[in-house]
C-alpha cells in the first residue's frame, strides 16, 4: 500500500500534475473531493447544504502561483466569489491560500492581495479564513494575519492552526489572545520530525488541548475534523463547560463523511462544509488521498474501468 508520505511527496510533483489534470478518467474521479470546476457548480451544491442546514466556505483551488499576474487573477476570482455569494444569498464564506496570492513570489504582494480580498469581504459583511499551509510559509502566513486583523475585524478575517506542529499551542495562545477566530485542523502536509509531531496520538493529543483553550476563549472558533474521536472530545468538553451549540462550529470537508455532517446537523451543530472547486485540483486531491490511503484503491480501481 502506498504511504502517506510517498502520497504527499507525489501532491508536489509538477510533471504528474500535468499528465492528471489532462488525463480524462482521472479528472473524472476529481468529482469524489472537488464540487466542480466553477464557481456555478460550487453554489449549486452550496444551496443544497444549506437546505440541509449546513453552511459553506468556497475554495478556489489553486496554490504556489507562478506569476503575478496569477495571482491577480485569484484575487479577481474571490472578488467574483463574493459578489455571487451576496447575489445569491446563498450561506457562505471564503477559504484562501497565500501562496496561491504570491506569498512565493513576494510577501507584499500577498498581503496586498490578502487585503483586496478581507476588504471587499469586510463591505459585505462576509468573512475571509487563511487557510494554512506547511511550515516553511506558517511564521509568513501568522505575520500577514496578524496585519489583516490589526486592520480589519474579529469577524471579517480568521486563521487556521494545524495541532501536528509543535509551535502550535503556544500560537493559538497568542493569538486568541488578539483576539482571533481560529480553524483547528490536525494538518495536512509532510513534516519533518523537527517540527510536527510523527505520531498521531500526540497529534490528536495535542489537537483536543488547542480544541479546549480555544472553546474556553469565548470566541467563534473552527473545530475541523472527520475524526470521531476528537468531535466526541469537542461533545464532551462543551458539554462539561456549559458552552452553547452556537458558540463554535464543526467544519469538514466535501465528499467526506457526509454522514457524520448530516447528524451533526441534524443534532443542531452549527456545520460548515468546506467546499473546493476549480482547476487546479491536483494537489488538493493528493492530499486528501494521503490522509487515507485506503481511497487509492478506489482512484485505480475507477480508472482501470476508465
Ligand atoms: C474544514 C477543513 C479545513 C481544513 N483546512 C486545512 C488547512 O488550512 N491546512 C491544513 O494543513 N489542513 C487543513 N485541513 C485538513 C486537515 O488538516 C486534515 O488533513 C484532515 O481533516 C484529516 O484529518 P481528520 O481530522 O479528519 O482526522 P484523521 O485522523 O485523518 O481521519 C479521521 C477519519 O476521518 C475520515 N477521513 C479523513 N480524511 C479522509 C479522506 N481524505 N478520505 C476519506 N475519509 C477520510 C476517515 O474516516 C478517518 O478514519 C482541513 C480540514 C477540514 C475538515
Amino acid at each position: 500500500m502506498m504511504s502517506r508520505s510517498a502520497l504527499l511527496w507525489l501532491s508536489r510533483r509538477e510533471g504528474l500534475k500535468d499528465f492528471a489534470t489532462r488525463f480524462a478518467p482521472f479528472r473524472k474521479l476529481t468529482t469524489r473531493f472537488v464540487a466542480g470546476e466553477t464557481i456555478d457548480q460550487a453554489v449549486s451544491f452550496i444551496r443544497q447544504l444549506n437546505a440541509e442546514n449546513c453552511t459553506a466556505s468556497f475554495d478556489h483551488l489553486n496554490e504556489a502561483v507562478a506569476s503575478e499576474a496569477e495571482a491577480e487573477r485569484e484575487v479577481q476570482e474571490y472578488l467574483d466569489i463574493l459578489r455571487q455569494i451576496t447575489e445569491t444569498r446563498i450561506r457562505s464564506n471564503v477559504s484562501i491560500k497565500l501562496t496561491q496570492f504570491g506569498l512565493g513570489l513576494d510577501p507584499e504582494l500577498a498581503y496586498r492581495n490578502a487585503r483586496r480580498v478581507v476588504a471587499e469581504a469586510h463591505a459585505r459583511g462576509n468573512f475571509v479564513r487563511v487557510d494554512m499551509e506547511d511550515s516553511a510559509v506558517t511564521q509568513l502566513t501568522i505575520d500577514i494575519f496578524k496585519r489583516l486583523r490589526a486592520e480589519f475585524d474579529l469577524n471579517d478575517v480568521g486563521i487556521v492552526l494545524q495541532s501536528y506542529l509543535y509551535r502550535t499551542y503556544a500560537d493559538a495562545e497568542e493569538l486568541v489572545k488578539l483576539p482571533a477566530r481560529i480553524r483547528i485542523c490536525k494538518g495536512a502536509y509532510n513534516e519533518p520530525p523537527e517540527v510536527a509531531f510523527p505520531d498521531k496520538k500526540d497529534v490528536d493529543a495535542n489537537y483536543v488541548r488547542v480544541m479546549q483553550l480555544l472553546l474556553s476563549s469565548g470566541y467563534y472558533h473552527g473545530i475541523a475534523t472527520h475524526d470521531p474521536k476528537m468531535i466526541d472530545a469537542t461533545l464532551d468538553f462543551v458539554s462539561r463547560a456549559g458552552i452553547g451549540k452556537d458558540k463554535f462550529e464543526f467544519q469538514m470537508l466535501y465528499g467526506i463523511r457526509r454522514d457524520l455532517q448530516l447528524q451533526l446537523a441534524r443534532d443542531g451543530f452549527n456545520l460548515r462544509v468546506y467546499v473546493p472547486y476549480g482547476k487546479h485540483w491536483y494537489p488538493y486531491f493528493m492530499r486528501r488521498l494521503a490522509e487515507r490511503p485506503a481511497n487509492v484503491w478506489f482512484v485505480l480501481k475507477n480508472v482501470l474501468k476508465g
